[in-house]
C-alpha cells in the first residue's frame, strides 16, 4: 500500500468527518456526540470497541495476528471560545468550538482506522486506536491510564500526532527528546487587612504585596535558572478589590511554571515558594500558595522518533521534514511516559496562518494537512508492525 496515495484517496472523507466534528463541538469529557460517532464507526470497520474509559473515551483495538502491538492516540474536545467568521462549517453549539484543531485530530484517527483495517493484509500485529476527551486541561489522557487504558494488551509503541498552525501547510515536525514542557498552575492568596485607601498605614495592602511579589517571581527565570536551561514562569491573573478608595482584604494571583528537566523544576517550585511566602512576610501579609501539577513533560523516544523521521522523509520528501520544541503541554504526556513513542507535529497552518493560531476564534487549518498525518500514521503503523514476507 501507497500510503500517501491512500491517505489521499479518503481526502472528500476525511474533511466530511472534520467538518461534521467542526460544527458540533464538545467539552472536556463530555464528547459525547464525538465519541458515539467514533464507536459506530470503528465496530462498522470491524474494531473490537470498547466506550466509557474518562467518561467519553473510545478504544478500538484490531488484532490481526502476530507482532507488537502499536497504539495511536486521538483527542477529541473543543474549548469554552465563541467561533468567530463564517465558514459554511463554522460551529453550531454557541461559545464552543474545535480552535486547537482535535476535530482533525479525530477525523484522522477514523481516517486511520479506516485504511488500516481495510488494508489488513498488509501488516501483521495488534493496533490499539485511542480516542481521548478532555486534553484541554482535565487531563484525560491520565483518567484513562489511571482507567486501565494501556492493559490488555499493553501496547509497545505510542503514536500521536497534532496539527500545527505556527507554520505553513507541508512539513511534518518530529524530535527526540522532550518536545513539549511539563506544566503546573499555581494560585496563590494574599491576606492583607482592609481599610481606607487614604490611610494606607492602617493596612496591609495586598495590592502592593501582589505587585511585589510578581516582581520578585522574575527573578526566578533571570537568576535562579541557567542562560542554557528551559523554564517559564507567567502570572496570567490577579485579581483584587472592587473600589477606588478601598484597600482590599486579599489579593489572588494564578499562573503557570513550564520546564522541561526534573532538576530545573524542582529548583523553579523551590524559588516560588521563597518567594511567595518571603514577600508576604516582609509585607506582614500572609500568602497561601496551590500547586496544581498539569502534565509531565512530553517525552519523544529516540528509536522510535528516528522512525518516524525516516516515514517522513520516504513518504513526503526529506525538505518536508522538520524539528520542533515549544513550550506548550500535551496530556500524551501521561501515555508517553510509560510506553516509548513519537508525538508527531503536522503543520497545517492555512495562507493566512498568522491570523488563525491555535485558541483563537478564528483559527482554521489547511485540510490539505490531514493527508500527510495519516499518511505517516499509516506507514509508521506498516513499519512498526510488517508482515513475515514484508
Ligand atoms: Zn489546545
Ligand atoms: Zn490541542
Amino acid at each position: 500500500m501507497k500510503a500517501l496515495e491512500a491517505a489521499n484517496s479518503i481526502f472528500d472523507q476525511l474533511v466530511a468527518w472534520r467538518r461534521d466534528f467542526h460544527m458540533y463541538p464538545e467539552l472536556g469529557l463530555d464528547t459525547v456526540r464525538t465519541a458515539g460517532i467514533v464507536a459506530e464507526t470503528l465496530r462498522e470497520l470491524g474494531y473490537a470497541v470498547q466506550e466509557g474509559i474518562a467518561k467519553n473515551g473510545v478504544v478500538g483495538l484490531l488484532e490481526n495476528g502476530e507482532g507488537a502491538v502499536v497504539m495511536n492516540r486521538v483527542d477529541m474536545d473543543a474549548l469554552p471560545i465563541h467561533e468567530a467568521g463564517d465558514k459554511p462549517y463554522t460551529s453550531k453549539n454557541p461559545g464552543l468550538m474545535h480552535a486547537c484543531g482535535h476535530d482533525a485530530h479525530t477525523a484522522m484517527g477514523l481516517g486511520i482506522a479506516k485504511l488500516m483495517a481495510e488494508n489488513r493484509d498488509t501488516w501483521s500485529g495488534t493496533l490499539k486506536l485511542i480516542f481521548q476527551p478532555g486534553e484541554e486541561g482535565q487531563n484525560g489522557a491520565e483518567i484513562m491510564v489511571k482507567e486501565g487504558v494501556l492493559d490488555n494488551p499493553r501496547p509497545q509503541v505510542a503514536l500521536a500526532l497534532h496539527v500545527w498552525n505556527q507554520i505553513p501547510y507541508g512539513k511534518v515536525l518530529a524530535s527526540a527528546g522532550p518536545v513539549m514542557a511539563a506544566a503546573e498552575a499555581f494560585r496563590v492568596v494574599i491576606t492583607g487587612k482592609g481599610g481606607h485607601g487614604a490611610l494606607p498605614h492602617h493596612t496591609v495592602d495586598p495590592v502592593t504585596t501582589a505587585a511585589l511579589m510578581i516582581t520578585n517571581l522574575q527573578t526566578i527565570i533571570s537568576r535562579n535558572v541557567g542562560a542554557l536551561e528551559t523554564a517559564v514562569v507567567t502570572v496570567g491573573s490577579i485579581q483584587s478589590g472592587d473600589a477606588f478608595n478601598v484597600i482590599p482584604e486579599t489579593a489572588e494571583l494564578k499562573g503557570t511554571i513550564r520546564t522541561y528537566d526534573p532538576e530545573v523544576r524542582l529548583r523553579v517550585l523551590d524559588r516560588l515558594r521563597a518567594i511567595v511566602e518571603g514577600t508576604a512576610t516582609m509585607m506582614g501579609a500572609t500568602a497561601e500558595l496551590e500547586l496544581l501539577p498539569v502534565t509531565p513533560a512530553l517525552v519523544n523516544d529516540a528509536s522510535v522518533t528516528a522512525l518516524v523521521r525516516e516515514v517522513v522523509t520516504d513518504v513526503l520528501g526529506e525538505d518536508k521534514l522538520g524539528d520542533i520544541q515549544t513550550m506548550g503541554s500535551e496530556d500524551a504526556a501521561f501515555f508517553n511516559q510509560e510506553i516509548p513513542g513519537c508525538y508527531i507535529f503536522v503543520a497545517s497552518g492555512p495562507e493566512d496562518y498568522q491570523d488563525r493560531p491555535h485558541h483563537n476564534p478564528r483559527f482554521d487549518i489547511d485540510e490539505r494537512a490531514m493527508v500527510n498525518g495519516v499518511a505517516v500514521i499509516i506507514e509508521s503503523l506498516h513499519r512498526l508492525m510488517p508482515t513475515k514476507e514484508a
